[in-house]
């Protein structure tokens, strides 16, 4: 029977390191105790918090629910071919240590996804990206546990439906199930990816064909640890703004008054725009407002330097939606989840 807290503080549970309490606190090792939790959760009639390493949540208040921690190990060839190999991995193992363990292994397509904080279980959920690589490029299908039945279910590439920082977990099965494995297909042989301009330049000392999966990481590694802030040192949950997609009408018209407007392609007749450098355009960049802050280098970073609460982040967010809509008229979409 896994160990049930009352009153458990969760500061160091989440990136920001907003101080919050659980009404309880559960840390899981293995699906029966998963199962177990979510039975007391039923019983109790308690809301649930399914937590990895708290690297994409904002705790706004304390949580009048049940925290089930998904602390899960184990990895696991699953099957290979001549190309490729399935790799099985537990929901709560670190998303890091996993791209270690991969390079290590000579196992490729995680590297330009180096230094992502977090855990296993929640990177399909937003469909972790950088650097110009999702996972849904890298995931063969994933399992998960329904949380009203607890029955184990499948999910194909296909019907986790990714999209960008999206998938059905965030959309129509949002709270429905708990990742308890993700089976990833990587490569046997290198096959980078040097889309991304800044990896490119980081690398422009080697010759393409000469480049590794291994340089290529710790090149990710170099350039995310130039430009974001730490969150053991400074609190923060990486970019708090999805990158805004609109349409080309209503780029070309962005695009005449602010020639200088940061773009990247996105689907047919879509643009998408880089919410840092909107942020940046409003005047944000480096202010703090009510013990919150917005990053120096990096306007889309929101930081919690004082350790406030996620009220106050929360409002420095909706200071930030307000005046880039009022002069971009471009409405800011946050990436964390909210809780409660
Ligand atoms: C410095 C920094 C840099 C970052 N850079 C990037 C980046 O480059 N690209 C990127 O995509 N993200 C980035 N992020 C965001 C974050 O790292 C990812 O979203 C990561 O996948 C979150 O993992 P986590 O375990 O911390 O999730 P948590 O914050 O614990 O949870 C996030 C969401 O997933 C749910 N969840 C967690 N585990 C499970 C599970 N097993 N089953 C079902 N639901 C679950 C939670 O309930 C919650 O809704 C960054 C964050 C930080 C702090």
């Amino acid at each position: 029977m896994p160990l049930f807290l009352p009153h458990f503080n969760l500061q160091k549970f989440n990136t920001l390191a907003v101080p919050s309490l659980a009404q309880y606190f559960v840390s899981v090792k293995t699906d029966d105790e998963l199962r177990e939790a979510l039975a007391f959760a039923r019983t109790e009639n308690l809301p649930l918090l399914l937590l990895g390493g708290g690297s994409n949540i904002v705790l706004r208040a304390d949580f009048p629910g049940l925290v089930v921690q998904i602390k899960s190990q184990g990895r696991e060839v699953v099957d290979e071919n001549e190309e490729f190999v399935w790799l099985k991995v537990a929901a709560g193992e670190n998303w890091h240590q996993l791209v270690v363990f991969s390079l290590d292994n000579a196992l490729y397509g995680l590297e330009n996804l180096s230094l992502i904080p977090g855990s296993v279980g929640a990177a399909p959920i937003q469909n972790i990206g950088a650097y110009g690589v999702e996972i849904k490029e890298l995931v063969a299908e994933l399992s998960a546990l329904n949380i009203r039945s607890g029955l184990s279910v499948t999910f194909t590439n296909e019907s986790c439906q990714f999209g960008y920082r999206d998938s059905i977990f965030k959309q129509s099965l949002k709270d429905q199930y708990v990742i308890t494995s993700v089976t990833f297909r990587l490569r046997k042989q290198p096959h980078l990816n040097l889309t991304y301009p800044a990896l490119r330049a980081a690398l422009a000392n080697t010759l393409e064909e000469d480049i590794t999966p291994q340089q290529v990481s710790a090149a990710v590694i170099d350039i995310r640890q130039t430009k974001l802030p730490d969150p053991a040192v400074i609190p923060n949950v990486g970019s708090f703004f999805k990158n805004p997609v609109i349409n080309q009408q209503q780029f070309d018209a962005l695009k005449a008054e602010n020639p200088t407007i940061v773009s990247y392609p996105a689907a047919a007749n879509q643009v998408k725009l880089a919410a840092g450098w909107l942020i940046d355009q409003a005047g944000w960049k480096g202010r703090e407002v009510g013990g919150a802050a917005v990053h120096e280098q990096q306007a889309l970073v929101l930081t919690n330097p004082r350790k406030s609460s996620g009220q106050a982040v929360l409002a420095l967010a909706d200071l930030i939606k307000q005046s880039v809509f009022e002069q971009f008229g471009v409405m800011l979409e946050m990436e964390p989840r909210i809780y409660p």
